[in-house]
This record gives structure tokens, C-alpha cells and sequence, in this order.
């Protein structure tokens, strides 16, 4: 076995990386950091937030109301954008001179890079693309949830021996944290030694993208293989709701929506207040990405269709007779 950076005597609390843009924290930092508490509270140990950029005191603030006991700083001009080869060096340093028992990073393009690379440096395990975290009873081991392996599956991986024990968890699972006014935390500031040589990376210029992000939708219309391609009638319910359009792999597969919209294992994960789901099976896959919406209505022709199992309300018919009767019923609440 290859030995581990330190030993799990010598590791102790629950760190979070706080992955930040422009000095604002990521919906996932938050995320991990109001799961993070609960863990650490059941465990009897601290919060950490490792934060990382040129200018983040406010985003340390917000991680301080969000519940961390402490958030570690590490500024450099370097830091500002994520680099692979700088946030590498940096987290893997403070993380072996601090030695954190657990390790939890978002599963975003940025979260996972780091991630993986970490886990390399630091010779330990890493659960990526969790759906779930929780605390094993009788050891405190921490116990990741993964779906997928091509089907059908449910994983619960741990790491008994290396540490830390790292994961990363998925965009929308949790809940962010309420905000305390009073937050109890500290902030500790750590020198960052990073020289232009150890950076083999430039960033020229970057393109911020602020597309549609199913992950915050309120509401969203889902349709997938029984719509046969027809998405009108769902966008006009979502309009008038004011809903986001979703859509299963299928659907998307088939080109006819737009792969940002796909909801699912490799989709989105979303938390929506209401989701009206069309056409949908129900498959596993795309279930995961809506399992923590609190209400959820299934509108599908076949009476044994698995979505019926996940569905608060369930409307058993062809969902082009149903949605023109739904719009005109929203249209005549709303008109008094
Ligand atoms: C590794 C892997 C990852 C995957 N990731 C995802 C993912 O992220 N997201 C995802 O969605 N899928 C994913 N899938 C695919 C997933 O397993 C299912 O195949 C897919 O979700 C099925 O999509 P569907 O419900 O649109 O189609 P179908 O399963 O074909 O279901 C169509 C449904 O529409 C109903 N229907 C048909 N006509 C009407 C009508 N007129 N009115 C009402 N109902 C009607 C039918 O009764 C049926 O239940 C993944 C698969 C794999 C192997």
C-alpha cells in the first residue's frame, strides 16, 4: 500500500474548498459549507473553508455566516483566476501542514481538476461526483453516494485509510445554509510562496458564460420521449408559471432541445419548488437530478410509468390533451 501523506490519527475536522469568481462564492461552496456543518456537528469537530483568490475577504465573511468555524485565506495576485498548477500547490501545502480528516470540493469543471489532482499529490481516495454525503455509524468514516456505473447503480465508497478522505459533490444537491448575522468563526490568513516558474499556465483572456442555470430554477416544465419532439406546449406552461424548460437525455440526444437543459445523472441535479414533468419514464438517471424538488407533478400516458413512484401529483394521460387544459386554467387564475 502506498503510504498516505499523514495518518488518520494524526487528521482531524471537515474542510470545504470555497471555489470563488470574482471574489463571490460558488452556490456549491455554500452548499458544501451548510452539509459541511451538519457533519461536523454529528462528528464533534470544525468547519473549515479553504479560500483561495487576490481579493476575498467579503467571500470569507459569507463563509463565516454561512457556518464555518474558520476559513483559511491564501491571497496572491497569481490566485485571482483558478490555475491547475498554482490552486494545486497552494491547497496541497495547506493541506499537509493542517491535515484535515475529511476534504470536500464541488463537483464543478474547476472543483473537479483540482480535485484530482490533489488526490494524486496527496496519495489518498476520492469519491467524485457524489450524490450524497453521510457519516458511517459506527466508524465516523465518511460515505459518499455515487450513481451511475452505466446503470442502475448506487455506490457507497469510502475511504477507510488514506487521508483526507476526499469527495466531490454535485452542484444542487444540498441546500444552501441560512446566513447568520452573528457568525463565531475566525479568519486565518496563510503566506503563499508561489513562484512564475511553478505556474506553467497563462490565463490570456476569459469568457464568462452566464447562461441559464437549472441548478437555482424555482420552477421547471421537464419533457422528454413523449413529447415526440414537440417542446410548445411545455414552454408555453413554463412561461406562464415562469419556469425554466427541462429535459431528459433523450430528449436532448434526440437534438431536440439543448444540452444545457438536459436534467440527470449526467444532466443537471436541480431543487426546484414544482417541477411538471411530461413524457418522462422515470428512469433512475434522470430521477437523481429531480428527487429534491419538493413538488413534483408526472404527467405520463401509461399508467405503470416508474415516474408515478417519485411524483406528488400524478396526471395519467396523453400530455397533449393535458397541458392545453393546464395553460388555459393558469390563464383564466390569472385573469381573476
Ligand atoms: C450512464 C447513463 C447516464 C444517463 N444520464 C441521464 C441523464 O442525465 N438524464 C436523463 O434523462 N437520462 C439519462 N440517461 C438515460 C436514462 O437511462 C433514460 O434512458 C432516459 O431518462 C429516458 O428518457 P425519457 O423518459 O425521455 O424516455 P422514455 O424512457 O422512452 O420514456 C418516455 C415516456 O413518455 C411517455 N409518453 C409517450 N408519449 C406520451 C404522451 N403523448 N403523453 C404522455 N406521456 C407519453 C411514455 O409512456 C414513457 O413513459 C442515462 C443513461 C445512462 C446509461
Amino acid at each position: 500500500m502506498i503510504p498516505p501523506s499523514y495518518t488518520k490519527a494524526e487528521a482531524s475536522g471537515i474542510w470545504v474548498f470555497l471555489e470563488q469568481e470574482s471574489g463571490r462564492l460558488e452556490g456549491v461552496a455554500l452548499e458544501l459549507l451548510g452539509r459541511g456543518r451538519q457533519l461536523a456537528n454529528e462528528a464533534e469537530t470544525l468547519l473549515s473553508g479553504v479560500l483561495l483568490g487576490s481579493d476575498v475577504e467579503a467571500a470569507a465573511q459569507v463563509a463565516l455566516a454561512a457556518g464555518a468555524d474558520r476559513v483559511i485565506v491564501a491571497e496572491h495576485p497569481a490566485l485571482a483566476v483558478y490555475t491547475t498548477d498554482a490552486y494545486t500547490k497552494v491547497v496541497g501545502e495547506i493541506v499537509v501542514e493542517r491535515r484535515p480528516d475529511i476534504f470536500l470540493l464541488g463537483a464543478t469543471p474547476n472543483g473537479r481538476d483540482l480535485a484530482g489532482r490533489l488526490a494524486v499529490r496527496l496519495r489518498t481516495g476520492l469519491t467524485a461526483d457524489c450524490t450524497g454525503l453521510e457519516l458511517e455509524a459506527e466508524t465516523g468514516l465518511l460515505l459518499g453516494r455515487v450513481t451511475g456505473f452505466g446503470g442502475g447503480v448506487v455506490a457507497i465508497i469510502k475511504c477507510p485509510e488514506h487521508r483526507p478522505q476526499m469527495a466531490t459533490v454535485r452542484p444542487g444537491i444540498f441546500a444552501p445554509p441560512e446566513l447568520t448575522a452573528k457568525p463565531w468563526g475566525l479568519i486565518e490568513r496563510v503566506p503563499v510562496r508561489l513562484s512564475r516558474h511553478e505556474i506553467r499556465t497563462e490565463v490570456v483572456e476569459r469568457a464568462l458564460h452566464e447562461g441559464l442555470d437549472l441548478t437555482k430554477a424555482e420552477r421547471i416544465v421537464a419533457g422528454g420521449r413523449g413529447t415526440h419532439g414537440d417542446f410548445g406546449p411545455l414552454r408555453e406552461l413554463a412561461a406562464l408559471i415562469g419556469a425554466e424548460v427541462g429535459a431528459t437525455r433523450v430528449a436532448v440526444d434526440e437534438g431536440w432541445i439543448e444540452r444545457e437543459r438536459q436534467i440527470g445523472q449526467t444532466g443537471y441535479v436541480t431543487r426546484p419548488k414544482l417541477a411538471v414533468v411530461c413524457g418522462v419514464s422515470g428512469a433512475m438517471h434522470f430521477t437523481v437530478g429531480v428527487e429534491a424538488a419538493e413538488c413534483v407533478v408526472a404527467i405520463n400516458s401509461d399508467e405503470e410509468a416508474p415516474i408515478f413512484e417519485q411524483a406528488d401529483y400524478v396526471i395519467v394521460d396523453d400530455l397533449f390533451s393535458v397541458l392545453p387544459s393546464l395553460i388555459k386554467q393558469v390563464r383564466a387564475l390569472e385573469s381573476g
